[in-house]
This record gives C-alpha cells, sequence and structure tokens, in this order.
C-alpha cells in the first residue's frame, strides 16, 4: 500500500481511512441523495402555513420594515415578519422548520428570543395589504405564497396555534432560570404584557371595572382593544424604565417622568445605582397603585387615536399619549388631536425607532365604579 492509498476517501481532513472503497462510495451517495432531498424540501415549497413569532412595538419586537428591490424601476417597502412554518395545510410535516427547535417550546423570554434569532424564517406582506387584512400579530396562523423569491402573506387566521397558547400559559409564570439578569441582558422592550418578567399583583377593583367598561366602549365602536399592562411591583416599574432608557434613550425617560424625577432616574441607570432607582420608581406611575394600564395603540389609525383618546375620558380615565418624543404631533396629557409624525411607522420598526413602545396609559381614578351612583 502506497502512502496515497493511506488518505483514505474522505474528506482529507485528520486521519480518517477507508479499507472499503465501495462501502465509502456507497456512503458519499447516500449522503449526496439526503442533501438534494433536504434541498427540494426547501425549495419546492412555494406555499407556507406559518405561525407569526415577532410582536410589533410588544413584547417580543422583531417586525420590522424592509425595503427590497422589486424590479429594475424601484423598491418596495415591505412589512416583515418572523414566522416558523408549520407546514403546508394538507401536510404540516413537510416544511423547512421542521428540523429546528420552536421557539415556541421555550421555558422563558429570553431562550425564546435566542431560539428565534437562530431559527426564524421571515415572510413579508406589501403594505397595501394592511387595511384589507390588517398587520399580522404574534400568534396569528398566516397563509404564504413565494413570488419572486419572497415570501408574502395573503391571509391571516386568529385560530389557535396550541404551541402558542402553551407559551404564553408558560411566560406568564416563566421558570427560575430566567434570572432577572438574564432577562435584561435578553433586552425586554417593556410594554409589558401581563407575564413578562414578574407576576403582575392583581387589579384593583377599579381597574378590573374600568377595563371591562373601555373594552365594551372600544370595541362597540369597531376598533380594536389590548391591554398590554396592569399594576406593577416597584421591580416591574425599575425595569420599565431601563427599558424606556434601553430602547427610546435617557430623553424619553426625562420626558415622561419630568425634569428632576426623570434626569435623576437616567443618573441612576448610567452610575448602576439600583437603591436609588428604586426610590425614584417607588413614586414613579399609578401602575403601582393599581391605578393605571397601558393599552396598545399601533394598531389604530391616526384618525382613530382621538376617538380612543376621547372614549377613555368619557370613561373617567385620564389618558397619556406615549412615547413623548419622536412619535406623536402631540403627545403626553391632554391630547386631542394628534398624528404620527411623518414618515413614522406605527409602533416602530425595532428598538431606537421613533414610535417603538406607542402606548395610551390611562390613569384610572382609585374610587371608579366603587362610588355610590347618585
Ligand atoms: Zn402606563
Amino acid at each position: 500500500m502506497t502512502d496515497r492509498d493511506k488518505r483514505g476517501y474522505g474528506t482529507g481532513i485528520g486521519t480518517e481511512v477507508h479499507n472499503d472503497p465501495e462501502a465509502h462510495y456507497r456512503k458519499t451517495v447516500e449522503e449526496r441523495q439526503e442533501t438534494i432531498n433536504r434541498n427540494r424540501l426547501y425549495t419546492d415549497i412555494t406555499e407556507c402555513e406559518a405561525v407569526v413569532i415577532s410582536d410589533r412595538g410588544g413584547e417580543y419586537s422583531g417586525t420590522t420594515d424592509r425595503v427590497i428591490q422589486t424590479d429594475q424601476s424601484g423598491t418596495t417597502t415591505y412589512t416583515s415578519v418572523i414566522v416558523r412554518f408549520i407546514g403546508p395545510a394538507n401536510n404540516p410535516s413537510f416544511h423547512p422548520d421542521q428540523a429546528k427547535t420552536d421557539p415556541l417550546s421555550a421555558k422563558n423570554k429570553e431562550e425564546f428570543l435566542q431560539l428565534r434569532s437562530l431559527n426564524s424564517s421571515r415572510a413579508v406582506k406589501e403594505p397595501i395589504f394592511g387595511g384589507l387584512i390588517g398587520e399580522p400579530e404574534i400568534g396569528n396562523i398566516v397563509r404564504c405564497v413565494k413570488r419572486r423569491n419572497i415570501w408574502e402573506i395573503d391571509g391571516i387566521y386568529k385560530r389557535s396555534h396550541q404551541p402558542y397558547d402553551d407559551f404564553i400559559k408558560r411566560m406568564a409564570n416563566p421558570s427560575a432560570e430566567s434570572g432577572k439578569s438574564t432577562f435584561e441582558a435578553a433586552g425586554s422592550n417593556g410594554v409589558g404584557a401581563p407575564g413578562s418578567s414578574n407576576n403582575s399583583p392583581p387589579s384593583s377593583p377599579a381597574v378590573v371595572k374600568f377595563e371591562s367598561a373601555l373594552q365594551t366602549k372600544i370595541t362597540g365602536l369597531g376598533l380594536k382593544f389590548k391591554v398590554t399592562d396592569r399594576s406593577r411591583t416597584v421591580e416591574m416599574q425599575m425595569e420599565r424604565i431601563k427599558n424606556k432608557f434601553y430602547n427610546n434613550g435617557p430623553q424619553e425617560v426625562i420626558s415622561t417622568y419630568g425634569k428632576n424625577r426623570g434626569s435623576a432616574m437616567v443618573k441612576a441607570i448610567q452610575s448602576a445605582d439600583n437603591e436609588t432607582l428604586k426610590k425614584l420608581a417607588a413614586k414613579s406611575s399609578n401602575h403601582l397603585k393599581g391605578a393605571a394600564i397601558d393599552i396598545r395603540s399601533w394598531h389604530y389609525s391616526d384618525s382613530e387615536i382621538p376617538i380612543v383618546l376621547s372614549a377613555i375620558r368619557e370613561l373617567g380615565g385620564d389618558p397619556l399619549l406615549e412615547n413623548i418624543e419622536g412619535c406623536w404631533t402631540n403627545s403626553g396629557k391632554g391630547v386631542t388631536t394628534t398624528q404620527r409624525i411623518s414618515g413614522v411607522k406605527a409602533g416602530g420598526s425595532g428598538k431606537n425607532t421613533a414610535c417603538h413602545n406607542e402606548h395610551i396609559h390611562i390613569d384610572i381614578p382609585e374610587d371608579y365604579g366603587t362610588k355610590l351612583e347618585s
């Protein structure tokens, strides 16, 4: 046997030696066939059924706007969401994501974000569909079609997806290994749907009654309604403030909490002085007294926002339109007319964009619904 024969038939790396060239040949052919099969599995699919796992302006973020070259003459801005393929409808086990760990199986938010970043497939939706089929939300099932190599969403279904339903339940009580520091490192954006890193304290009777009355009123107007935050502990409030700082910038903290207190909060965060931040946070929000809720605003158009603000006031609530900086022509307290600043996307396009985290904060009278009728 010559030295040349000893190299074997493998990759040429290492010391692998095959004494059975025929078996090696068979193995190579099998491997090649496997690759062909896998490629066929990926490329033959032109229609998908998928679950949306990004969340514009919400707890899990990930929805972006992408400018895509559509033909020689120009580009189109698409809304891009992250999806996990769950099949073609007639063959749920036949899809590109089948071998990947489902991010919806995550035990906590950090793991979810990590799995999602490793496993995401993206689908995009032309803005023109916005008014017709609405914007896909996390947990929605979508139908998509591959056109010119771009996955486009053709239909949105609100039907239940068991892994998503289970995920939401799990996130309401994430497992212990989602330590607070790792949660923060993963980058909570702090709109804070119930069930972020902490369990919310129970809502006060005033909040429960107000929320229900507001839901009836707003959905009665034919508008969507979603509460994204209710009562908070001081620790949760500290987290919200930090999220504002990291995701919207120090100026947003100052504009929201005032020149003196807001600036002191910024200083405390910058110097990692949690004790001081805790003291400042403790008196900074009606969420701590169980007398405030936040509702989602990105699903309202510019013309719907004043209608919603007025509905809140009619029930005795005091709305505060956030973000204070960069999103609205009029923001904060006492807003009756406003629109999103020209060129700004509802809900933003990711962290540190203008309307990321936009919402309506509502202060609720502490005795709401408990006063005697006169
Ligand atoms: Zn709030």
